[in-house]
This record gives structure tokens, C-alpha cells and sequence, in this order.
């Protein structure tokens, strides 16, 4: 069991981070909640939006398509998604995208995956599409060459660290063990060491805040910038990235566990829930200028997928299966309302500069 094994780690180690504590509930390969399941869908402990609607995937294909284009139709093109889930919006993508010519035959597909469950799942997704398909467990491992990479609820589950201001001065927030509590998991956050360097970590605008105020830090969204940017220098490359999180940031704690679809504390029983924080799209897009890298959004969800035609996709699909109609607009509502996923979920696109202004998005 997870708990045990971290219980055993903090024993003898001393309070963890939460990145450290989080990488384990996610990825360990024998009890991680993401190495051992599928966790996606109305049945399991959470949905997503290309599991909501094949027009999710559908749009995001054609606007890899144009990327293709925009790019001069490169052969070879490597087609990226960063954390596939069951494979369903690459399979959705792929349809749409073959009323672009040659763009299919152009693309190696590459996943980018750590569940040897969801690859499982993928492969039979994509199977019938009769697709190559690469798996692949980092960027790095991919070969150099252009490439369009895409990314729903990926920067998400990219572990987090938490830093709480204390008399003055900014403290990683570690995981530790209460042995009152044992009988409950026993793990609790603990005050940790001053952030010394990681300081940098902390958004300037943050960086002044009272007392007890908390941020989260994302190492992980930094090292995927780089990456990119890396690549992008050498090859014309684009990264269209949906994810949940405000557009600027934000003092608070937003780490948050899912499992059946209901939320659970955060440090209850490790590995039997999705744990994720909001992404911090300032932070994304600051870190990516400062790589080099060309940032357009974010884009509030709604207002995309409205303005690069849902409502026209949806009519079509309606048409074809007018039995589907109310199931139809009811995915719309979902992907698009306000309260729904319309306005917290955003997209985010980085390039490397060399590229028109990407489909649904103003200047960068
Ligand atoms: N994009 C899918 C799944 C979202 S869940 C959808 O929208 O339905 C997050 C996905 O990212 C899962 O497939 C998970 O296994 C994968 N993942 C998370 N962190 C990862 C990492 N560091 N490396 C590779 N895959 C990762």
C-alpha cells in the first residue's frame, strides 16, 4: 500500500514535499492511482471534456491540421499528445483531420504516457483508426522534427509544491506524520524550510503577501517550457494546452483529491484518488516568454470552442442523428456554460514564434 510505504518514508527521511507525496499517490508503478486503472469516464472518478464530446477532439483535430498547414505540410510531423487518458480525443482528432489531405499520412503519432493501463486503453482506442502509434514515457525521448503536441488535463496531475508565508518569510509546505492521527493515514502538512532560491518559484506579484497566505508552485510546467522551447528552437513546433486553472495568479490552496467523481482530503489514503491542483496559466505563459517561446490565451474553453464553430458541428451531427439532439446540446452546455467548463477551463497555445496566429486565439 502507498500509505504505508510513505509513512515508512517520512519516518526515517522526515517530512516530504508535496510533489514527492504526489508522485507517488499518481505514478507508483504498482499501487499509483494512474499506474494501476482507468480512471476516466462517467463510471470510474473523473470525465473529461473529450469524453464528454467527440466535437472536443474533432475541433482540436482540425486545428492541428491547420497547424500542419500553416507549417508548409512538413512530412514526418510528429503529432505529440502529452497524457492521452483512454485515447479518445486522439481518435476524434484523427477522424476530423483527414478532410485535410496528407496531413494523416505526414504525422507519426507519439504518445506521451506513464500508465501501463491507459496505454493499454489507448491501443485499443486507436486501434481501428489504423494509425502508427509511438509510446513514449518523456518529450525528450521523442525524435527531433517538427512537431504539433497537444495536451487536455495533462499540466494538471504535474506535481505541485506549496509554499506558505511565515513571519515574513516564504516556507515549503511538506507532507509529515501526525501519530495521533495515525489511525486516519496520519499525514499532515508540516512547515517546512525557508525556499531559499526556489523563491523564484513564487510569482513576483505573490511574492509580498500576508502572513500565512499559500502558493502553489509548479516545477513541473516550468520543465515541460523548457522542453518545448528546446525543441521549437531547433524545428517549427506548436503546444496547444486545455487545462482548469485561473488566468492570473492566485494566493490559495487548490490541491484537490477526486475519486468517484467526489472530492476527499487531499492526504487521505494516497493512490485510491486523482490528486491535481489548478494550473497557473500567468505563471505558464510568463515562464514560456521568458524560454523564448511565442504564448497566446489563455482563452477561456466556451469562448473557443464557440468561436471555431461548435454550434455548426453540432447542427451537422444533430442533422445526421436527429435521435441525438438533446444529448447534443446538452455536451455543448457542458464544454461551453459558464458554470460548467466554459470559463475555468483554458487553453493556452506556445510556438515558437515562426508560425500565423493559431485558430481561435488573438495576438500573442
Ligand atoms: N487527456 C486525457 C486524460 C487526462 S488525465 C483526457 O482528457 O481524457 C491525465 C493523463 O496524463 C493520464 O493519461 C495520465 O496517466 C497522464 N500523465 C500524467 N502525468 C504524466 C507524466 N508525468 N507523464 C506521462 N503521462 C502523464
Amino acid at each position: 500500500m502507498i500509505a504505508e510505504t510513505l509513512r515508512d518514508r517520512i519516518r526515517s527521511g522526515g517530512p516530504m514535499s508535496i510533489a514527492a507525496f504526489m508522485t507517488e499517490a499518481l505514478f507508483d508503478p504498482s499501487h499509483g492511482f494512474y499506474a494501476t486503472k482507468d480512471p476516466i469516464g462517467a463510471g470510474a472518478d473523473f470525465i473529461t471534456a473529450p469524453e464528454i464530446s467527440q466535437m472536443f477532439g474533432e475541433l482540436i483535430g482540425l486545428v492541428a491540421a491547420q497547424t500542419w498547414l500553416d507549417m508548409g505540410r512538413p512530412d514526418g510531423v510528429k503529432l505529440i499528445e502529452m497524457g492521452p487518458g483512454r485515447g479518445t480525443m486522439m481518435a476524434d482528432a484523427l477522424r476530423a483531420a483527414r478532410a485535410v489531405p496528407g496531413f494523416i499520412e505526414a504525422a507519426e503519432i507519439v504518445l506521451i504516457e506513464a500508465s501501463a493501463a491507459l496505454k493499454a486503453v489507448q491501443a485499443q482506442t486507436l486501434g481501428p483508426t489504423g494509425a502508427q502509434i509511438r509510446w513514449v514515457d518523456r518529450l525528450e525521448a521523442v525524435a527531433p522534427g517538427p512537431s504539433i503536441i497537444l495536451g487536455n488535463e495533462f499540466l494538471d496531475c504535474l506535481p505541485v509544491r506549496q509554499a506558505v508565508r511565515h513571519k515574513g518569510t516564504w516556507h515549503e509546505r511538506l507532507v509529515g506524520l501526525d501519530p495521533e492521527a495515525e489511525a486516519e493515514s496520519g499525514f499532515v502538512f508540516v512547515l517546512g524550510p525557508p525556499l531559499g532560491e526556489d523563491l523564484a518559484l513564487v510569482p513576483e506579484r505573490l511574492r509580498e503577501a500576508g502572513d500565512g497566505a499559500l502558493v502553489e508552485l509548479r516545477p513541473g510546467d516550468r520543465q515541460v517550457v523548457d522542453q518545448l522551447a528546446a525543441r521549437f528552437a531547433a524545428h517549427p513546433g506548436r503546444a496547444l494546452f486545455i487545462d482548469y486553472g485561473p488566468a492570473t495568479s492566485e494566493i490559495g490552496d487548490t490541491l484537490q483529491a477526486i475519486r468517484a467523481h467526489k472530492k476527499q482530503p487531499p492526504l487521505l489514503d494516497p493512490g485510491t484518488a486523482d490528486l491535481t491542483a489548478r494550473v497557473d496559466f500567468e505563471s505558464l505563459v510568463l515562464a514560456a516568454r521568458s524560454a523564448g517561446l511565442t504564448a497566446y490565451g489563455p482563452e477561456p474553453q466556451g469562448a473557443w470552442l464557440l468561436g471555431l464553430g461548435l454550434e455548426t458541428r453540432a447542427a451537422a451531427l444533430s442533422q445526421a442523428q436527429p435521435g441525438k439532439r438533446s444529448q447534443i446540446a446538452r455536451q455543448i452546455w457542458r464544454l461551453t456554460d459558464q458554470e460548467q467548463m466554459g470559463e475555468l477551463f483554458k487553453l493556452v497555445c506556445l510556438d515558437g514564434g515562426d508560425l500565423p496566429i493559431p485558430p481561435g486565439f488573438s495576438a500573442g
